[in-house]
């Protein structure tokens, strides 16, 4: 599992001396933790597991539901050419719904 880069911004990450609280990017949990991106991002555990963990047929849109949520502008075209419900992983549809729940662009899967 490579975690050497921001998953939200792809900026490499920093490293700080003792925990701090930081609060999750995504789903907005804090946690004490030491690491984060260099802009200041933080992924808890959970929602690691739901970037890096699904099948790859999915994490596009994983992504682009992230990028709408956090930074629109930035990730419009995150997941252009990908087949947009076809191939999505039942459980990763599960998961997504755990996790991303408050994402209206999933509401109708
Ligand atoms: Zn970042
Ligand atoms: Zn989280």
């Amino acid at each position: 599992m490579n975690t050497e880069e921001c998953l939200i911004c792809k900026a490499p990450l920093e490293y700080l001396t003792q925990d701090e609280t930081m609060e999750c990017a995504v789903c907005h949990k804090q946690e004490a933790s030491k690491t984060r991106c260099v802009n200041g991002h933080y992924v808890c555990s959970d929602c690691h597991v739901a970037f890096l963990c699904v099948h790859n047929s999915c994490r596009s849109q994983i992504a682009e539901a992230l990028g709408r949520k956090l930074a629109g502008d930035v990730f419009d075209s995150f997941s252009a050419g990908t087949e947009p419900g076809s191939r999505i992983n039942p459980d990763a549809v599960r998961l997504m719904k755990q996790v991303y729940c408050r994402l209206p662009s999933w509401e109708t899967l």
